[in-house]
C-alpha cells in the first residue's frame, strides 16, 4: 500500500513521464511557438499533455504507440467517435463537389431544416464556427431586441472563451453587464431577476453544467427561469452546445421547457467546427436580409461546406432520437454502476451527470451547485494519470462523454479500471 496520496501520485508521474518520451518532445518543441506549447487551454495537464497520431472507431493511440479506450469524446464534440465513414463519406462528397463557394451551398437550408424539425425552440437558425460565437450572437440578439444590456448568467457555467463563469472575474470575458447567480438556488435567483428586471436581455444558462462539473438543472430551477423570463422580458437562452444530444429535442425536449432562444455546438456539426444560435422567429427574423433595417450577421465559414455536409449526415444517418435515447440510457447505466463501485467500498467517490455526460468528484457531500463540490487537485491528477496508464482517455477534470463508439464491452472495462484504481489507493479520505 502507498504512504501518501502526493507519494502515490510521485510515482504515477514518473511512470506517466518514463513511458511517454515522443510526447514529452513534442510538448517541449510546440512550447516554442505556442504559450506553454498549447493553444487549448482544456488539453493541457501536468506533467505535460499526450500528442496523439491517429485515432479509430473508440479509441485513441498516441505518439509513443500507447492505445487509449476514448472516454472524452472530444468533450461531446467527438459523439461519432474517430472516423467514421458516414462523416467521412460526407466530407469526402462535399471535397469533391468543392469548397470555399463564397455563396450559398446545398447543404446548409438542409441542416438547417433538420435541426429546426428537431429542437422546439428553433423556428429560425443561423450558424457560427463555435459555440462560443454562438452564445456571443445569441447575446448581441437578446440585447439588440430588448433594447437592454443586463445579462443574467450562473456561476460555475461555461459559455465559451470569453463567456466563462467559474471561480470569481474571468479577464478575457467580454463586456456585457453579467449578474451572476447561483445554479439551482431558486430563490436568489428570484430576487437577483426582480433586482434587475428593468434592465434584463437575457438569462443565459446551461441545462446541465458541462464543463462545471456536470450538474443537472432542477426542473423546478428552470421553469423558474422560463416563468420570470417571460413576465420580465428578458430572453431566455438555452446553451445546448453539450446537452442537446440528451434527447432528439435537446434537454428542451425532456424538460418540457422552450427557451426563447438557444446555442448548439460540438457534435452538432458532424465532428467538424460548428456552432449555431436560433429560436423565436420575431427575434431571428431581424437578421433576414429581405427586411429594412435588417442586422447583418457575417461569417466567412458560417457556411462551411464541411460542417453543413457532416452535420446533416450525422443528425440524419447516425444520431436519430431513437440513438439518443439509447445513448442516455447507456450513460445512465454506467454512472449508475460507477457510483455503485465506489458505494460498495465507502469511497468518497461521486459521478454526476445526466445520460452520457457525467464527472467524478472525490467527496461524499452531494453536489446541487459548483459551490459544493471540494478542490481536490491531487486526486484528480492521480486519477487521470492512473487511468491513463490504465487504458482509458479522459479529460484531468474527471470528465467523461460518451460516442456512439463505445459499447457494453468497453463500459465494463472502465468500470473494472474505477474498482482497481479504489482498491489500490484505499486512502481517499479529506480533500486531497
Ligand atoms: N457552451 C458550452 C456549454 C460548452 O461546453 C462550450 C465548450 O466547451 C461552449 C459553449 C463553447 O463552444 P466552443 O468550444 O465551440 O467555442
Amino acid at each position: 500500500m502507498v504512504r501518501s496520496l502526493e507519494a502515490a501520485l510521485e510515482k504515477v508521474r514518473g511512470r506517466f513521464v518514463a513511458a511517454n518520451p515522443r510526447s514529452r518532445a513534442a510538448h517541449a518543441g510546440a512550447a516554442a511557438t505556442m504559450p506553454g506549447g498549447n493553444t487549448r487551454t482544456t488539453l493541457f495537464h501536468t506533467p505535460f499533455p499526450l500528442t496523439m497520431a491517429g485515432a479509430d472507431g473508440c479509441r485513441l493511440t498516441d505518439l509513443d504507440g500507447h492505445r487509449y479506450v476514448d472516454l472524452l469524446g472530444d468533450y461531446t464534440a467527438g459523439l461519432y467517435g474517430h472516423n467514421n465513414p458516414v462523416i467521412r463519406q460526407a466530407v469526402d462528397k462535399a471535397l469533391d463537389a468543392g469548397w470555399n463557394l463564397g455563396a450559398h451551398g446545398t447543404d446548409e437550408a438542409r441542416l438547417a431544416a433538420v435541426l429546426c424539425g428537431r429542437f422546439p425552440a428553433l423556428e429560425l437558425v443561423r450558424f457560427t464556427n463555435s459555440g462560443t460565437e454562438a452564445n456571443l450572437l445569441a447575446l448581441a440578439t437578446a440585447t439588440t431586441h430588448t433594447g437592454r444590456g443586463t445579462v443574467l448568467v450562473f456561476g460555475g457555467a461555461y459559455h465559451g472563451s470569453v463567456l466563462s463563469f467559474g471561480d470569481g472575474a474571468f479577464p478575457l470575458n467580454v463586456p456585457h453587464r453579467f449578474v451572476v447567480g447561483e445554479y439551482n438556488d431558486a430563490a436568489g435567483t428570484d430576487r437577483l431577476i426582480e433586482e434587475h428586471a428593468a434592465d434584463l436581455a437575457a438569462i443565459l444558462v446551461e441545462p446541465v453544467l458541462g464543463s462545471g462539473g456536470c450538474v443537472p438543472g432542477s426542473p423546478e430551477f428552470l421553469a423558474l427561469l422560463r416563468r420570470r423570463a417571460g413576465e420580465t422580458g428578458a430572453l431566455l437562452v438555452f446553451d445546448e452546445v453539450m446537452t442537446s444530444r440528451m434527447s432528439g429535442g435537446g434537454m428542451q425536449e425532456l424538460l418540457g421547457i422552450t427557451p426563447d432562444l438557444m446555442t448548439l455546438g460540438k457534435y452538432t456539426g458532424g465532428g467538424m467546427t460548428f456552432g449555431a444560435f436560433g429560436g423565436r422567429a420575431d427575434v431571428m427574423s431581424m437578421y433576414d436580409p429581405r427586411r429594412p433595417g435588417s442586422v447583418a450577421h457575417a461569417g466567412t465559414f458560417n457556411n462551411n461546406v464541411l460542417s453543413m455536409a457532416a452535420g446533416y449526415a450525422g443528425l440524419t444517418e447516425l444520431f436519430p432520437p431513437e440513438v439518443s435515447r439509447q445513448l442516455f440510457d447507456r450513460g445512465e447505466r454506467l454512472r449508475t454502476r460507477l457510483n455503485d463501485i465506489g458505494r460498495a467500498r465507502g469511497a468518497p467517490v461521486r459521478w454526476t451527470g445526466m445520460g452520457s455526460m457525467m464527472t467524478v468528484h472525490f467527496q461524499h457531500e452531494p453536489i446541487n451547485a459548483p459551490r459544493d463540490m471540494r478542490p481536490t487537485p491531487v486526486l484528480r491528477e492521480l486519477f487521470h494519470l492512473d487511468m491513463l496508464d490504465r487504458g482509458f482517455h479522459l479529460a484531468r477534470r474527471g470528465m467523461v462523454a460518451l460516442s456512439l463508439e463505445l459499447g457494453e464491452a468497453e463500459c465494463a472495462a472502465f468500470c473494472a479500471a474505477v474498482a482497481g484504481f479504489l482498491d489500490d489507493y484505499p486512502l481517499l479520505d479529506g480533500p486531497r
